[in-house]
């Protein structure tokens, strides 16, 4: 029995959405990513669409390409209240680089920290919990007036984003993944050619950016996201679902 998404007030069922998803994938997943998102925000989703981001290592080149398009775009960042310092003025610094006219920061409530996290100890404990109210409750709740969201992941970056569509459908919406078929020279090289600020602690030894408590810097030979939740076996922090899981995969956000 196909559950309707009425939440969203959306009346496309699971099978509707994945169906769209794949068609979109046909006819959009192969072409630049520039072009992706031009079709994204322009042409498919025009005024329900909204970028998800982490102001992380690679963010900065999907902000730019999308930028280029509508500067306008509503761009989510969740503060878990948990960050780098460095994230959130690197966040800062990105936003008026590009002239991003709509960010929204979005995360748990000061009742819910109370609840959930009052010695700030439960990144350590039980970091699914952890991450389940500072960012996927939150997320969810951002999400909620829109049709579809844009993503900064790379299949290359980890075993569970191998298979990894442009178009996917999650949660009730449509999820873009413009940047999916790009290479870690690819992102190297945009960035270079357009002189796009860095994250200040990747040339600290974090090529994958998360909360504190849950990020660590990454020895030479090891996976890029191996500083990511670095005791646990814990794998995404819950807003991305894996396009594929093997049990011996460490990666992240
Ligand atoms: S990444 Fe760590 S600190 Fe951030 S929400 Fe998840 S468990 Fe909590």
């Amino acid at each position: 029995m196909p559950m309707l998404d009425l939440a969203r007030g959306h009346l496309e069922t699971d099978e509707a959405l994945v169906a769209k998803a794949a068609g979109l994938d046909r006819a959009y997943g192969a072409r630049h990513p520039a072009e992706i998102l031009a079709a994204t925000l322009v042409d498919l989703f025009p005024g329900q669409v909204a970028l998800v981001t982490s102001f992380g290592a690679d963010s900065a080149v999907l902000l730019h390409l999308a930028a280029a398009v509508d500067p306008a775009v509503p761009v989510i960042f969740v503060d878990t209240s948990r960050h780098f310092s460095q994230t959130l003025a690197y966040r800062d610094r990105l936003v008026a680089h590009l002239g991003l006219t709509d960010i929204r920061n979005v995360g748990p409530t000061g009742d819910e920290i109370a609840a959930n996290d009052p010695v700030l100890a439960l990144a350590e404990r039980d970091p699914d919990a952890c991450c389940g109210f500072r960012k996927v409750g939150p997320l969810a709740r951002a999400l909620q007036p829109f049709a579809a969201s844009i993503s900064g992941r790379k299949r290359h970056q980890a075993a569970t984003r191998a298979g990894l569509s442009v178009f996917e459908a999650e949660g009730g919406l449509i999820k873009v993944n413009p940047l999916a078929a790009w290479a870690a020279a690819d992102l190297a090289a945009y960035a270079r050619a357009h002189d796009l600020p860095a994250h200040p602690l990747v040339a600290e030894g974090y090529p994958s950016i998360g909360c504190a408590p849950c990020t660590s810097p990454v020895a030479a030979g090891e996976d890029a996201r191996a500083g990511r939740w670095r005791n646990f076996s814990k794998i995404e922090c819950g807003i991305h679902r894996p396009a594929e899981a093997p049990a011996a995969a460490r990666t992240g956000t």
